[in-house]
């Protein structure tokens, strides 16, 4: 459903992705991992065009980013993002924030997207904050309305971009323990994570990138036991 061919991203003197070549299919849960600088984040922005390429192509469902204006608005839509911050608008309450898109976007009338949202909020285990303000929420319950708000616009997929690391050991689990359970419900999924624990539990594909370039791919089983390259075996040192 992503599918990465010979991609090139350069930041003033330096590539920032070299030569990426990656396919992510439909109801694949993917894990990015790798040092800081590696190009994890730059290659998540790529895909819904936060940032654009200077060589080769993203298709996304088969077909190519739109360049600008109302198809690139509706493209972005169709692709949730969970940041590791600063996900929702702090003067809306959380279920404000998780309708909006829905109505403003594809025009939901107020009860259905209300109707979704309380659903979806279940589901991520926080519908009693509904009313609540984003400042009035933790960090956990506060990524977890950020996932229920990209779910309630049904996307073909979700980028995580390191979710929890900004996160206390305690919500870390609570939005580990959802996003688990959405890659159990067969969501497509790109997660950039520090947490081994749920690359193990949940990839179907462990990525491994290093100065911009993808070192290596691997099923998680074979990657942790048997990383092939040195420079994977020397960040997994480091990490564990
Ligand atoms: P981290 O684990 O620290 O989040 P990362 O793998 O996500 O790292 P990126 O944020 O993608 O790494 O950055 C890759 C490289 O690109 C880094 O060397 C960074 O300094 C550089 N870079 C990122 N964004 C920009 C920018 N807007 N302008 C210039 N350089 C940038
Ligand atoms: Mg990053």
């Amino acid at each position: 459903i992503v599918e990465f061919r010979g991609v090139w991203k350069r930041f003033g003197e330096l590539d920032v992705l070299k030569d990426i070549n990656l396919s992510v299919r439909r109801g694949e849960v993917v894990v990015i991992i790798g040092p800081s600088g590696a190009g994890k984040s730059t290659l998540c922005r790529t895909i819904n065009r936060l940032e654009t390429i200077d060589k080769g192509s993203i298709l996304v469902d088969g077909k190519p980013q739109p360049i600008e204006g109302k198809e690139l608005y509706e493209f972005r839509a169709g692709i949730g993002m969970v940041f590791q911050s600063f996900n929702l608008f702090s003067h809306k309450s959380i279920l404000e924030n998780v309708t909006l898109a829905p109505r403003k976007i594809r025009g939901r009338d107020k009860a259905s997207a209300q109707a979704d949202a309380y659903r979806l909020l279940d589901m991520v285990g926080i519908r009693s904050k509904a009313n609540s303000m984003p400042a009035q929420l933790s960090g956990g319950q506060r990524q977890r309305a950020a996932i229920a708000r990209a779910l309630a616009m049904d996307p073909k997929v979700i980028l995580f971009d390191e979710p929890t690391s900004a996160l206390d050991p305690e919500s870390t689990q609570e939005v580990l323990a959802t996003m688990q359970q959405l890659a159990r419900q067969g969501t497509t999924m790109i997660v950039v994570t520090h947490e081994m624990s749920f690359a193990k539990s949940c990839a179907d594909r462990v990525v491994f990138m290093a100065d911009g370039a993808i070192v290596e791919t691997a099923n998680p089983e074979t990657f942790f036991s048997a990383p092939e390259s040195e420079r994977a075996r020397s960040f997994l040192a480091s990490v564990r």
